[in-house]
């Protein structure tokens, strides 16, 4: 199971692996930490504004594959 989640610090999305074993998360890009609280993502708006992207592009992407 995995799920994306925005840098706090960069603002870059990063896909993290969630389920037991899982290494407390940090930025690809940047190494800051990415906060996680359970299996919820503290959002600031500039990381919810990309994630909202990113769900609408993930619909497209079925869309255009139906
Ligand atoms: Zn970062």
């Amino acid at each position: 199971m995995e799920t994306y989640a925005p840098c706090p610090s960069c603002h870059r999305l990063n896909r993290i692996s969630l389920g037991q074993g899982a290494k407390a998360p940090v930025c690809g890009a940047c190494k800051a930490d990415i906060p996680m609280q359970a299996l919820v993502v503290e959002v600031d708006a500039v990381g919810l504004q990309k994630l909202i992207r990113l769900e609408a592009f993930k619909a497209w992407l079925v869309q255009d594959s139906a």
